[in-house]
Formats: C-alpha cells, sequence, structure tokens
C-alpha cells in the first residue's frame, strides 16, 4: 500500500496498487499545471484508492471535456483523479512515497516539451498520446515575445505575468518539498531579479503557501485552476519563476540538479548536467 499526500498535509490518501504504468507527460496543460517541465503519473485501480482527509479542500479545475485537474486549495499541490470509466486512479507521483513497485516507462507530448528541457534517457517516445489513448493535444498559447522580457500565464489564462531582465539561474531541484510541492519528480524553477517581475493579470487569484517552520520555502498557484505561479521573495530580492509556466523562452537552460539525494526511488536522472547531493555551495 501506498501512502500520499499534499504538501500542506490537507489532503492525504492511500492507493493500494499495483501501480499499472508510469509515464511522463510533457503536454503544455501538464507544464503549466505542476510549472515543471513534465508531469509524472501513475494508475492503479480506483477501487484500491482511498481518499483520508481533506475532501473539502479539493477543487477540481475542468482543463478538458470530461477530465478534471484536482488539486489542494491550502498549497496547490496536484491530488489524484478517478477516472471511473476506465476503473482506474491517476496519481502524480511526486506526492506518493516510496517505491512504487514500477518506473516510468515512455515520455508523451514530447511533440510540445519545453525547448530547453532535452530528454537524456532511452525511454519511448511518443509525440502525442501513444494511438491506444485515442486523444490529441491542446497547444499553449501564444504570445508575442518582447526582447528582453520573459512572459508567462496559468492553465487557464487568469493569471498572466512579465519580467523584464536576464535569468539568474535555472535548476532542477528533487528535494522532497520540491517534489510535493510540484507534484512531480523534482521542481524546475528559473530565478530572475524581483524587481523586474510584474503581474500582467490576475493577481488577486493568486494564493500564496508559506510551508510552516521553512524560512523561505512555499509555494503560489493560480486558485481557479491550481497551476504553480512565481513566488517573489522580496527579502532576497529574487522571483523563482515555475518553469512550467513560462510560454517564452527563458533564455537560460537548467545548469544543475539539486538534492539529488532525496529524489524518488523510481526518478532516473539522466544526461551530463552536474548532479548536486544537497545544494551547492557557494564559492
Ligand atoms: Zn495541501
Ligand atoms: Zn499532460
Ligand atoms: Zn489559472
Amino acid at each position: 500500500m501506498t501512502q500520499g499526500r499534499c504538501l500542506c498535509g490537507t489532503v492525504r490518501y492511500e492507493i493500494d496498487g499495483p501501480f499499472s504504468s508510469m509515464l511522463h507527460c510533457h503536454c503544455s496543460m501538464c507544464r503549466k499545471h505542476h510549472g515543471t517541465a513534465f508531469a509524472t503519473w501513475t494508475t492503479a485501480p480506483l477501487a484500491g484508492f482511498r481518499l483520508l482527509s481533506g475532501a473539502e479542500s479539493i477543487v477540481r479545475y475542468a482543463s478538458s471535456p470530461g477530465f478534471h485537474r484536482c488539486f489542494c486549495r491550502q498549497c496547490g499541490s496536484v491530488v489524484p483523479e478517478g477516472m471511473p470509466a476506465m476503473g482506474l486512479v491517476i496519481a502524480p507521483a511526486g506526492n506518493l512515497e516510496g517505491d512504487l513497485g514500477i518506473t516510468p516507462q515512455f515520455h508523451m507530448f514530447v511533440g510540445s516539451k519545453a525547448a530547453w528541457y532535452t530528454i537524456a534517457d532511452d525511454l519511448p517516445q511518443f509525440a502525442e498520446y501513444p494511438p491506444e489513448f485515442g486523444l490529441a493535444a491542446r497547444p499553449g498559447p501564444v504570445v508575442e515575445a518582447r526582447p528582453g522580457v520573459t512572459h508567462g500565464s496559468c492553465l487557464c489564462g487568469g493569471v498572466a505575468y512579465e519580467i523584464s531582465g536576464p535569468p539568474m539561474r535555472m535548476m532542477y531541484c528533487h528535494c522532497s518539498r520540491c517534489r510535493l510541492g510540484r507534484s512531480a519528480a523534482h521542481a524546475t524553477n528559473v530565478f530572475f531579479k524581483a524587481d523586474g517581475f510584474s503581474w500582467v493579470r490576475g493577481e488577486s487569484l493568486v494564493t500564496d503557501y508559506a510551508l510552516p517552520g521553512a524560512q523561505f520555502f512555499g509555494t503560489a498557484f493560480c486558485s481557479r485552476c491550481g497551476s504553480e505561479v512565481p513566488r517573489v521573495s522580496l527579502e532576497r530580492g529574487v522571483v523563482n519563476v515555475p518553469a512550467g509556466s513560462l510560454d517564452s523562452e527563458p533564455g537560460i537552460e537548467p545548469m544543475a540538479h539539486i538534492f539529488v539525494e532525496s529524489r524518488a526511488p523510481w526518478d532516473v536522472i539522466a544526461g551530463d548536467i552536474p548532479q548536486f547531493a544537497e545544494m551547492p555551495t557557494r564559492k
């Protein structure tokens, strides 16, 4: 039996398994909803799924006909969704504890993957859904790029932002907080100077969650669709942008995997981007 929970711990559940499939989805909707390079989903029999707490905190956002993306209204973590017609529950692997008895099987929607993300492993790749899914892709929003300005928005379009000035750094973080908060294998964060950041619309839709006991860690997300959005730290003078929310190229590529010692048991890091057990020390 596998335990799962959201970042704030309000929504908790158990899944008996066995997990029947596990995949990385690079579609624009998953990237926005999780704020990451891709989402990692796993499926198991719906009959073995039990919600233990937090039912009243789950928001269900209808992202496409017949499909909802569920999230915790307190912290924004993605929450599993039942698919009764298929007898399955589909769960974000980043919120599940321990070894799942399965590892990722393929990448899908690589036709819509982020330009800054390079798939370095040998898993099969599908441009959209594997043929047996019988569903089509949905393109992301088109923005008119302005030189020196980076644009982004949430999945429902209610929240949009822009940032002037160059990015400072871009990292994959595999720590347990990022995995819970982004509901994914890792966060993919781009940091900019805070003074170049502004909300274009929807600031009032943004919910900020500060993790109790943490010095800085928290999440910001659209209260309507649950998408992760930038979180501004005025005291540090930086804004942490979840790269999946970007609508234009950030002008930088990921430079490190950090906290790889805390990665999920099923998370295999391929490629030659430098890896650090925890946070790299500044020289
Ligand atoms: Zn929560
Ligand atoms: Zn997807
Ligand atoms: Zn939204």
